[in-house]
């Protein structure tokens, strides 16, 4: 194909030299499509070319010869416009194929990183990545690329396992790349925790000290800046085996209710509570199979199980407002009525 000089017919032969679509300044949609994550960049490029395959990035590449090139795959970064040059968008390259037998993912060059990890957390397989959901996955793996994971799986760039690329006057245009999956998920742990801003030295000594002793299942990040409810947050997932059971909502109620009525911050309260949430549905099975053998009263299992969160609801209600120290309040309180009985004078 011949080289192009005038930036008035570089959109033309583009388009004609090309099966993906064309923009050039005129079009609708240019004011958009030039823009890029960094809203401060202001670039003007001639043409912004898809390319939807292989070739049209080798035809784009020949076409825009002369002209200055940006590559664009995910369009987070500043480099992924350029002022008066074509812009060679990788974004209809997005094919992404999964071997769940060999573990292994094809990706096309402009597959971003929400995209891959929706499609491999479907067998419950993963890679690295990073930490942002538009970022792309070429652009991140050709640095050595950080992400949640990396404590466990290491850096991104240690997963590719091959390129198919396009390469001319210097330029390196990846077309797919290909990465090694790891087992992760489906269920994971993950959460993040806000702090205001002048606990943030505090938090970003205990976050290094911690990180620094956690195994390598546990990933995460300081974050420092506005955003999730704080200034400086605490991003954290857990990759290892994630028991649902020791998650589910009846247990953690269950815990809630032991600290509750037990007593808050204390070993015998914790105790107490325990000892309470387990034996109460004991005593309360006792006395309906009491009731139904000597009185002849029929009482449905619903109705038990109904009774016993009326009978933790009342007490939570009443341990909160009358008495946040719980049982282990009581219990101290009894034990000095008890010391000082029968001669309280
Ligand atoms: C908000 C934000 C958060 C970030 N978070 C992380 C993070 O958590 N972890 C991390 O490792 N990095 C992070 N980065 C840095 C990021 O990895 C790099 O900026 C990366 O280059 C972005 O790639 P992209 O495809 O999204 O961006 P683009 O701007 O499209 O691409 C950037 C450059 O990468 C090259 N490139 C992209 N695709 C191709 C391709 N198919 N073939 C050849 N070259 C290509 C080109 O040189 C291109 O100019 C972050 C950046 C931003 C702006």
């Amino acid at each position: 194909m011949a080289a192009v000089t005038s930036a008035a017919e570089v959109v033309d032969v583009l388009r004609a030299a090309l099966g993906g679509e064309v923009i050039g300044p005129e079009d609708a949609g240019f004011d958009l499509q030039r823009k890029t994550f960094n809203a401060m960049v202001d670039a003007r490029p001639v043409a912004i070319a898809h390319c939807a395959s292989r070739e049209d990035v080798v035809n784009a590449l020949a076409a825009g010869s002369g002209f200055p090139i940006a590559i664009r795959g995910g369009g987070t970064s500043d480099a992924s416009t350029v002022d008066g040059g074509i812009v060679i968008d990788l974004s209809a390259l997005d094919a992404i194929e999964i071997d769940v037998e060999s573990r292994t993912a094809r990706v096309g060059g402009g597959v971003t990183w929400g995209e891959l990890d929706a499609a491999t957390q479907e067998h419950g397989l993963a890679v690295t990545g990073a930490r942002l959901s538009a970022l792309g996955v070429v652009g991140v793996a050709l640095g050595e690329g950080s992400g949640w994971l990396e404590r466990a799986l290491g850096p991104t760039s240690s997963s590719v396992v091959g390129t198919e690329a396009v390469e001319s006057d210097g330029l390196r245009v990846v077309t797919r790349l290909d990465l090694r999956l790891h087992p992760v998920g489906p269920e994971l742990l993950c959460g993040f925790l806000s702090f205001p801003r002048e606990r943030a030295p505090e938090v970003a000594r205990a976050y290094r000290d911690h990180m620094e002793r956690a195994s390598d299942q546990v990933g995460g990040g300081l974050l420092l800046g506005a955003g999730l409810g704080g200034v400086c947050t605490i991003v954290f997932c857990y990759l290892g085996t994630v028991e649902p059971e020791a998650f589910n909502l009846d247990l953690s109620f269950r815990i809630l209710f032991m600290v509750v009525i037990g007593g808050l911050g204390t070993v015998l309260g914790s105790f107490l509570g325990a000892a309470f949430v387990t034996l109460m549905p004991v005593f309360l099975s006792v006395t309906v199979r009491f009731l139904d053998s000597v009185l002849g009263l029929r009482i449905a299992e619903s109705t038990i199980s109904n009774l016993e969160l009326m009978v933790f609801g009342a007490l939570i209600i009443f341990f909160l407002i009358v008495e946040p120290h719980g049982l282990a309040r009581l219990w101290q309180i009894g034990k000095e009525k008890l010391r000082l009985w029968p001669f309280p004078h």
